[in-house]
């Protein structure tokens, strides 16, 4: 039996900057979600939703967070 812990353990936080009020958070990286990511969060300082669209180096696992308004 082989048991990885690697999907347990590669979690992150990066920064964003909030699409509708701004503001600069963070938000929790599954890095084992992929390489590319995109999904909806609420903002933590308006509550406002927003579109992260999130990229992962590969090598240096550098995480990249580009988010947009949701009506
Ligand atoms: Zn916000």
């Amino acid at each position: 039996m082989f048991l990885s812990v690697l999907s347990a353990t590669m979690q992150s936080t990066a920064e964003y900057t909030c699409a509708v009020c701004g503001e600069t958070s963070t938000t929790f990286i599954d890095l084992s979600a992929g390489l590319t990511q995109t999904y909806i969060e609420d903002c933590q300082v308006c509550c406002r939703p927003n579109q992260f669209y999130v990229t992962i180096d590969d090598v240096s696992l550098d995480i990249e967070i580009a988010t947009d308004y949701l009506e």
